[in-house]
């Protein structure tokens, strides 16, 4: 099995949002086929992923870095500058995931034991320090950030856990959304809008 390189993981954290410099923009609804994390055990899982990411987030906000800070030039071609701005990347060994089987779902083990470049909760995102200084591995994260924003984190989480549980990892729709715009970032050729381009994925699926 190919090694996991990214992940994104999923909260309900239903509140705070800094998106000041956006209008509240909501993508259509993710016509969701078949459900197949109930909603039974969302509710039971929510709460406590929900608490995990916020704590984790607290304890790790001082290591939370601008992207500014890495110079990246490609950047701020495909994503708006608000976004650069309030969304931040931690640098780390190991990126967090949380407890999943111990939170009762079990059945996303495989995650909890990955080993991940990256992962993205809300608008902050840790990073594996080997890959820091890599662009595309920003540019992919940035994607997350976008859908977290979009969707809004309770259907985030329900679009990315059915997504891997239907589809697998890597084409898990939320990921392979990251992965082909990553493509299109590597390959240089035209620049194009990655929210529009996020909007119009999540419209389409
Ligand atoms: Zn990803």
């Amino acid at each position: 099995m190919r090694r996991l390189d990214f992940i994104t993981l999923f909260n309900p954290v239903a509140t705070i949002y800094p998106w000041t410099g956006f209008a509240q923009q909501q993508a259509p609804l993710l016509q969701i086929r078949p459900v197949v994390v109930t909603p039974e055990e969302l509710s039971i899982a929510y709460p406590k992923v929900e608490a995990w990411i916020q704590k984790t987030l607290a304890a790790y906000e001082k290591d939370a870095q601008p992207i500014g800070s890495m110079h990246f030039a490609r950047l701020p071609l495909y994503f708006h500058s608000v976004l650069l701005a309030t969304s931040k990347f931690i640098p780390i060994d190991r990126v967090p995931i949380p407890p999943l089987t111990a939170m009762g779902l079990g059945r996303f083990a495989e995650v909890e034991r990955g080993n991940f470049s990256g992962v993205t909760y809300l608008d902050r995102y840790f990073i594996k320090r080997t890959v820091m200084i890599e662009e595309a591995v920003h540019f992919h994260e940035l994607i997350h950030v976008l859908q977290w924003r979009l969707l809004g984190p309770e259907r985030f989480l329900t679009a990315y856990a059915n997504g891997l549980e239907e589809f697998g990892y890597e084409d898990s729709p939320l990921e392979k959304m990251a992965y082909d715009a990553e493509a299109s970032f590597k390959r240089s050729s035209a620049i194009f809008d990655a929210e529009k381009f996020v909007v119009e994925r999540l419209g389409s699926l």
